[in-house]
């Protein structure tokens, strides 16, 4: 059933957020979880199309010729620097993968472990030969619930660590997060949300629209149809009963929207009001199973979904509730379990020319490995592929970019002095992670043993649980890495006050540490720089320097920053890629804004870096010109009219061509490629917009 979401990546299957979220914002989607491999295109050609002025149009200037000679994958809408780097990185992970499971280290080592996970997940003779075996035990403890105490001692069994909670909607009937609180800064608490929904949203289930009627009968069938390879009768019958308490749990969550919402998430419990606020559930039995029975403590974030689900323990039959758990207890082990129990594609399945196109079973349990032992094949990937020389140089440049940015808050003249005070306190407190943890997961304790995929799986969910909840005795670790060194993406942490960008990102063509570094600064410096900027834009000003939910700008600070962002979003607005199709300002302002801020910063943070020596000269291009081809080559990307047009409905970012355009708001670009008076980009001095 592909409907349901890829439990077992985990880590590595974060949703592209672009709202607040409990003060983390996810920026680069990774893992590729289908498709063909494709080959690295343009590689060797240096893309400029020397028939264009920069001063024209520079995108096509920086990009011409790759857009002439690259062809977008099948399957793909778009190709792009992201997609050449997550291709990149599955293609570098799949080969330390393959090393590690032929090369039989030694019994205890992380190649060890991660070799024989992949190994034992690829053994299908050996899933098929044990069949529904491994879940007996389960089985038999949900079989023997007989009341309340029973259910909730069970439900809180299953209340595990899921970064994937993180987008509203847990594997579970809840999930929990350990972090810090929203207000309380010193001490890690456990976030709870809602979750237990089969179909990815609320929304399915509530949903009387055909298409939305016609998913619910396929996730039907699949229930019904798992029940039966489990051994059940009557399975039609028992598949309605799931689906309708499902659509009880749905009716008690909180919309996406609203569960996304920050100020709407922080809702301080103490383990007393559960009783109180949420009858139903024995509370006292899930806790204790759970894990928590002496956690006073506790962040609600959907509080209708923990009132709703613990009335409908009370309210429904236990058969109801034991089909659900029967069912979920299968959907969360399927990628160790049989064949037989993943149902036919559905029609959310992605398909090429007609034909539906699976995972197969080498991604599946690479991503399965990725999503239980992401440190330990992020320690091989750093090893081979981001050297402590490489991280030290891409520390050197996230340096220069923190100065770069202190200076130009200094000079902000729309931000007030107190204000201002505030925000150069965060940037002197902020924590920023490169490539990988300086103190890696010691997976000592997790013993993984080759042919037993499931109790594998199961005794690395065990140790990520028990790992999880040793941190509410300890205290708050901003540098807990929330993104895996091997998956190319950057991670935002509004609290506490840190920013993640992992090794796979920091790869050509966003960085090469044995490269130019002009091209480095235009193109990963600016994205870092632009990352960081959030930390004090619109999205990071209700947090402070400690991560505390506590906005720190002023009403005249945010009326000031609106009136010079509005400058943007007019000429944003002029952007008309197809005919009567006009980038809309407003929408993609907040992104328009960091990438602007994001370059400027990266071009002083490059200045600071030569310390008043000059550049080189590199196959005739000054640094400089170096520094903004970089910048412009970032943004190459080649997509579908129904991709552009998508984008410019929805999308907060402005398609590729705009946001390096940002150029033309930058005086040092103009003296750099010689850009002026009626070339297409040129905008007069008073024109030029600069907000940070
Ligand atoms: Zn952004």
């Amino acid at each position: 059933m592909t409907l349901r979401k890829k439990r077992t990546v985990r880590q590595d299957n974060f949703k592209t957020v672009g709202a607040v979220n409990a003060g983390i914002v996810l920026i680069v989607c990774a893992t590729l979880v289908a498709g063909a491999p494709v080959a690295e295109q343009g590689a060797n050609n240096d893309g400029i199309d020397h028939s264009i002025r920069p001063g024209d149009d520079f995108y096509r200037y920086a990009n011409g010729g790759w857009l002439q000679s690259v062809v977008i994958p099948p399957g793909q809408d778009s190709y792009d620097n992201r997609l050449m780097m997550r291709n990149e990185s599955a293609k570098r992970v799949s080969g330390l993968v393959h090393d590690a499971a032929s090369s039989h280290p030694a019994k205890g080592t992380i190649p060890q472990k991660v070799g024989d996970y992949y190994a034992s997940v690829m053994d299908e003779a050996a899933i098929e030969a044990k069949g529904l075996r491994p879940l007996a035990d389960q089985m038999a403890t949900i079989s023997a619930i007989s009341g309340k105490g029973s259910l909730s001692s069970y439900i809180g069994g299953t209340l595990n660590s899921e970064v994937e909670g993180l987008i509203a909607n847990a594997d579970h009937v809840f999930g929990i997060w350990i972090n810090q609180g929203f207000e309380d800064c010193d001490h890690n608490l456990p976030h709870l949300w809602q979750g237990g929904l089969g179909l990815p949203d609320r929304d399915m289930y509530l949903n009387s629209s055909p298409k939305t009627a016609d998913l619910r009968a396929k996730y039907q069938a699949h229930i019904a149809a798992v029940l039966k390879v489990a051994g059940f009768g009557d399975t039609e019958s028992r598949a309605a009963t799931v689906l309708s308490l499902e659509t009880k749990i749905a009716q008690a969550f909180a919309p996406d929207t609203e569960a996304a919402d920050v100020s709407k998430q922080n809702n301080p419990w103490k383990r007393s009001d559960f009783v109180i606020k949420a009858p139903g559930m024995n509370w006292q039995a899930f806790f204790a199973s759970a894990g928590l029975s002496g956690q006073a403590d506790f962040v609600v974030w959907q509080p209708s979904a923990v009132t709703g689900v613990s009335a409908l323990v009370q309210s429904e039959a236990l058969d109801a509730w034991k089909d659900y758990l029967r069912f979920h207890l299968i959907e969360h082990y399927a990628v160790v379990l049989p064949k037989s129990v993943v149902a036919e594609g559905s029609a959310s399945t992605p398909t090429v020319n007609g034909e539906p196109l699976m995972p197969n079973r080498e991604d599946t349990a690479i991503a399965a490995t990725n999503g239980a032992l992401g440190q330990a094949v992020g320690q091989l990937y750093a090893q081979h592929y981001f050297p402590p020389e490489a991280k030290a140089k891409a520390q050197a440049m996230a340096h220069d970019l923190i100065t770069a940015w202190g200076t130009r808050i200094s000079n902000l003249t729309w931000m007030s002095p107190q204000t201002k005070e505030k925000a150069l306190a965060k940037l002197a407190a902020f924590e920023i992670g490169i490539g990988y943890p300086d103190q890696w997961i010691d997976y000592s304790a997790l013993d993984i043993v080759r042919g037993d995929a499931f109790g594998n799986m199961r005794r690395a969910e065990a140790f990520i649980r028990r790992r999880s909840l040793s941190q509410l005795k300890q205290p708050v670790d901003p540098i807990e890495w929330p993104i895996n060194p091997q998956t190319p993406g950057a991670v935002i942490m509004f609290s506490p006050n840190a920013e993640f960008f992992s090794a796979a990102i920091l790869q050509p063509p966003y960085f090469d540490a044995n490269g130019d570094a002009a091209s480095n600064y235009g193109s990963a410096g600016a994205g870092m720089a632009h990352e960081i900027g959030h930390s004090f834009d619109e999205l990071g000003n209700i947090y402070d320097a400690h991560g505390r939910l506590r906005g720190w700008w002023t009403a005249e600070d945010l009326a000031r920053f609106k009136s010079a962002a509005a400058r943007l979003a007019i000429q944003l607005d002029a952007y008309c890629p197809l005919p009567n199709t006009c980038v809309k300002g407003h929408q993609v302002l907040g992104e328009s804004i960091n990438d602007l801020a994001g370059l400027l910063v990266a071009h002083d943070a490059y200045l600071l870096s030569l310390k008043g020596k000059p550049d080189v000269l590199i196959s005739g291009l000054t640094g400089e010109q170096r520094f903004f081809l970089s910048f412009a080559r970032r943004w190459r990307k080649m997509q579908t009219e129904a991709s552009l047009r998508t984008q410019i409905t929805s999308d907060t970012h402005a398609p590729a061509k705009y946001r390096a355009d940002a150029v033309r708001n930058v005086d040092a670009w103009y003296q750099v490629y010689g850009a002026a008076p009626g070339d297409k980009l040129y905008l007069k001095p008073e024109d030029r917009v600069t907000i940070w």
